[in-house]
């Protein structure tokens, strides 16, 4: 690739274009409710840190109070050091020492209509039956389990057994090949793997215990599989091996009604494993610890999604991804939340199936994703209409940079204009939201993740390492410690240290793209590697793609770079269209010149190529960088975290045939 000439700073013309001008400010009567309303909080973390950090972990139950609220050796963090707590009691036994024992603490629907409540007392009672099972299967303090499971309760009893009893889990998200858990038991030596005798998707079942079966012929560390019955064998029968798997229901009747007391654990005591999505090359297992993973899930989970005892709280992601480790288990069940867990598919019986579970529990909290948002939108807005919506009074998304587009139909046809949107920035790495509004007191800007949380300082750099001029794009750092930051990468620390924080010595290096406008709000463009640069302007993918899809003809758009031997790279687009619109070349004109009228002539795109789908990761997030191989004739890079390998393939005919 020819090196292009010019720098970053001249992005700030191609930026600037894209200014988003809409502003929604909280209502007086939100931000009169809201749990934070006074936004001197911030310059409050901001003077005092530590102080700010120090406070926040009297929200916790602990065993044994901290002496030090951080230690810092970059990169090597402790928080809270010499602390005693445990995750498990944080999450549970503390509210069934209260009037919360008769609150729901699981409201769970399966897939074919099925539904169970689970109150605090029968968590409580559940977790303790987990744990002696695993107590019963020699599982032990430091051992790792791996869970590959469906979304139903055993999953979530299941992480907070191992946490009782100081065994780091790993879960494995249930649309994962053999592989892709056969290497993540080795990477991380699994002892035992919970699994279920299949998960409703689609109408039809998911062979879970097939897969494991495939997966631990492989795995050397793991000595037992660990078998929950969710669909019982008149739908599917699955092979027990003798001496390895064992059902959970028999187990747990052969160990009774037992209460294993939790661990006092170290604050630094490992929590868990979670291996990042893949998007950007081989997954990484972030090693989260105890302590301040709980302080950091808990008090933004509060804050952000502003929640109230009364609340109904519904995050839709799989707790196979970091999203439902930190707001779908540790920080709702700490904070005594009511959770919604749904085990399928959102066009289940049909599209609205999301609507109808809103609906039907009156959540007042939804937590989803852009890729989620810009399927409902090509749905179409008649299938939320046909439910009432009126509960929902917070939404949040996290996942990937918003379009500003879906943002506002996210916010119309879902919030009907009353909920606060919150946007949050975060990662796998984070263990915590780090960049989102607080809506009680931030007025949002559609497309923006505003500033970064109470505690947090962040800051955008340039390659040299200095601070970007006001809407200039720039290396996403976090320039101190916080308490939910990964501690290391699991068996392989010197990984850690170069990926996150030899860019800038001491500096947390996101790997993401961002800007700041003129009012300091932060605007993520993307990940680094996904940059455009053109004829030496730098171009966020999200800006093209953004621009892409407010043509009403366009569902979804993903953008990358292809080396030009003129401009130094050309903007090449795949584009899906909304369900009913024909892709032909007049489109195609079209929306080339669409993107000249919203960015500039700079960012036209070269070609223009229409796909019924884009390759996703299986937390459906846009891969880019499989699109660069394609369009680079190179060899595809790694695939097993696709949703569709057939996808690629697909893209990748058509790409050469009109290459010619
Ligand atoms: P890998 O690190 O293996 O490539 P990944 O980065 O996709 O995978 P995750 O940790 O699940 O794995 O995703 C974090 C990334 O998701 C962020 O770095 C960012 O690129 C994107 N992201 C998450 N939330 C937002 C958001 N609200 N706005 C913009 N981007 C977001
Ligand atoms: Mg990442």
């Amino acid at each position: 690739m020819s090196a292009p000439q010019g720098s970053s700073e001249q992005s700030s013309t191609i930026d600037a274009l894209l200014q988003e001008t809409r502003r929604f400010p909280p209502s007086a009567e939100f931000t009169a409710n809201a749990n934070v309303r006074d936004p001197s909080v911030y310059q409050r973390a901001k003077d005092d840190p530590e102080g700010f950090w120090a406070e926040a972990a009297n929200r916790l139950d602990w065993f044994q109070r901290w002496e030090k609220v951080l230690e810092w050796d970059a990169p090597w963090a402790k928080w809270y050091v010499g602390g005693k707590l445990n995750a498990s009691y944080n999450a549970v036994d503390r509210h069934v020492k209260t009037w919360r024992r008769n609150k729901a603490a699981i409201i769970w629907e399966g897939e074919p209509g099925d539904s169970r409540v689970l109150t605090y007392r029968d968590l409580y009672r559940e977790v303790n039956t987990f744990a002696a099972v695993l107590k019963e299967l020699g599982v032990s303090k430091g051992d790792r389990v791996a869970f590959y499971m469906p979304m139903i309760p055993e999953l979530a009893i299941g992480l907070l057994a191992c946490a009782r009893i100081g065994a780091p889990h790993t879960v494995i998200f249930g649309g994962f090949s053999s592989e892709a858990l056969r290497d993540r038991c080795n990477d991380s030596g699994a002892k035992l793997v919970v699994t279920a005798d299949g998960g409703w998707r689609r109408g039809n079942v998911v062979p879970l215990k097939d897969t494991t079966d495939a997966a631990v012929a492989e795995t050397p560390t793991v000595e037992h599989v660990l078998v929950v019955q969710r669909v019982g064998p008149s739908v599917r029968e699955v092979t027990m091996q003798e001496g390895r798997d064992i059902w959970y229901h028999e187990m747990a009747a052969k160990v009774g009604r037992k209460i294993i007391e939790p661990e006092p654990l170290d604050s630094e005591h490992p929590l868990y494993i979670m291996y990042t999505s893949g998007t950007t090359g081989k997954p990484k297992g972030q090693l989260h610890t105890t302590g301040g993973y709980l302080v950091g899930a808990s008090l933004t989970h509060e804050w952000i999604f502003d929640l109230k005892e009364d609340d109904i709280y519904w995050c839709t992601a799989d707790i196979g991804w970091v999203t439902g480790h930190s707001y779908i288990v540790y920080g709702p069940f700490t904070n005594g939340a009511s959770v919604v867990m749904y085990e399928g598919a959102p066009d289940f019986p049909d599209k609205d199936r999301f609507w109808d579970i809103v609906e039907k529990y009156g959540v007042t909290i939804l937590y989803t994703a852009p890729t989620s948002i810009r399927t409902f939108m090509r749905w179409g807005e008649q299938y939320p209409a046909m439910h009432d919506l009126s509960t929902l009074r917070v939404m949040g998304t996290v996942g990937e940079p918003i379009n500003p587009e879906a943002w506002m139909w996210y916010n119309e046809h879902i919030g009907h204009g009353r909920a606060p949107i919150v946007d949050t920035w975060w990662q796998t790495e984070t263990g915590m939201i780090l960049i989102t509004p607080l809506p009680g007191i931030v007025a949002t800007k559609p497309g923006s993740g505003t500033f970064p949380f109470p505690g947090i300082e962040a800051d955008i750099l340039d390659e040299a390492g200095n601070p970007v001029p006001v809407n200039t794009g720039g290396n996403l750092v976090i320039k101190r410690p916080w308490p939910a930051m990964s501690r290391t990468i699991w068996g392989d620390p010197e990984r850690y240290k170069r990926t996150y924080w030899e860019r800038y010595p001491g500096l947390y290096l996101t790997g993401d793209g961002a800007r700041r406008d003129e009012d300091g709000y932060y605007w993520l463009l993307g990940r680094v590697d996904d940059v455009l640069n053109v004829s030496g302007h730098r171009i966020g993918t999200m800006e093209v793609e953004s621009a892409l899809v407010s043509h009403p003809a366009v569902a979804e758009a993903a953008v990358i770079g292809a080396s030009d031997p003129l401009t130094g790279q050309a903007i090449v687009a795949f584009v899906t269209p909304r369900s009913g619109q024909s892709p032909n070349d007049a489109l195609q004109a079209d929306l080339r010149e669409h993107v000249v009228k919203h960015i500039g002539a700079l960012a036209r795109p070269k070609k223009i190529y229409f796909t019924t789908e884009l390759p996703k990761t299986r937390s459906a997030k846009i891969m880019r960088r499989l699109l660069r191989d394609i369009a680079e004739g190179r060899v595809l890079g790694d695939t097993t975290t696709l949703l569709d390998p057939n996808i690629v393939s697909q893209i990748k005919e058509q790409y050469e045939s009109t290459e010619g």
